[in-house]
């Protein structure tokens, strides 16, 4: 069993109470012996107050000892116990709400950050890479006809299709990019330090890797094509505002027949 430092402390006050206790009654012992060795009336009847008043005062530290050991200690006990359980229950509390706030961030289904996440990370970046005078690219990219996916193979082929372009995404992005999927089967990438050329590039270099992969599931090798909207920041515009004009590019690239960028 291990002790807390109060109750060591504790410990230490009993034993020296109990030193005294003791002490006080050897004391008492050596008087009383006196007391008959030099017998003579006045000193006698003195020697017996010291007497009483040593036997008192040794009652005295006995009845605290027992106060001590019987309500003060096992108060210590009960304090130390919550204390410890307190301590766990906290610990494991705000572990949990890591938890639940890595879980309110992340896609279940692709483990990548989710909309939550980007729409906060996107107004971050503005403001961060706005004050050091760096460009903000932004690409909105949705499968083409992945109904159709659905439809022929089943759900869990379209998942197992999803699954596979956000590891595909993940891989080709750099650590600071904000990788996401923002529902369904609809991506954005927050790509920062790029003007629009490179952006364009890098867009292009995702969409012929997607339209490349050949995904297995639902008893197949699956391709899937996509389309990609992208904008770069003009410095003025919020990040709605800016979202809204990749998403219209989003749009134009389907107009123009899908498996595309557009700029
Ligand atoms: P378009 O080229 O115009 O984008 O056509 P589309 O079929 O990709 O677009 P549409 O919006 O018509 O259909 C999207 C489909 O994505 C419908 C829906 O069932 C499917 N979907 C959305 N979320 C999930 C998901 O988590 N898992 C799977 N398997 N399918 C999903
Ligand atoms: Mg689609
Ligand atoms: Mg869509």
């Amino acid at each position: 069993m291990r002790f807390h430092r109060a109750e060591t402390a504790f410990f230490i006050f009993s034993a020296l109470i109990l030193s005294a206790a003791l002490g006080i009654f050897y004391a008492w012992g050596q008087v009383q012996g006196a007391a008959e060795a030099l017998y003579t009336p006045g000193w006698v009847q003195s020697v017996e107050a010291v007497e009483r008043l040593l036997f008192m005062i040794a009652l005295l530290l006995s009845g605290t000892l027992v106060y001590g050991v019987f309500f003060i200690f096992p108060q210590i006990r009960t304090q130390v116990k919550e204390g410890g359980e307190l301590r766990q229950m906290t610990a494991s509390l705000s572990e949990r709400s890591r938890t639940l706030e890595q879980a309110a961030l992340t896609d279940g289904l692709t483990g990548m950050q989710n909309r939550r996440y980007f729409d906060d990370a996107l107004r971050e970046y503005l403001g961060e890479f706005g004050r050091i005078d760096r460009p903000v690219g932004l690409m909105i990219l949705d499968l083409d006809h992945f109904k159709q996916v659905n439809d022929t193979y089943g759900h869990d082929a379209g998942d197992e299709v999803l699954r596979s372009v956000a590891k595909c995404l993940k891989s080709m992005t750099r650590y600071y990019d904000v990788v996401a999927r923002l529902g369904g089967e609809e991506f954005a990438i927050v790509a920062p330090n790029m003007d629009i050329e490179l952006l364009q590039r890098f867009a292009e270099r995702m969409r012929k890797a997607i339209a490349g992969m050949a995904i297995e599931a639902g008893g197949a090798h699956l391709n899937v094509t996509s389309s990609f909207g992208l904008a770069l920041w003009d410095r003025e515009e919020t990040a709605e505002e800016f979202y809204r004009r990749a998403d219209k590019q989003l749009y134009e690239a389907k107009r123009q027949g899908r498996n595309r960028v557009c700029a």
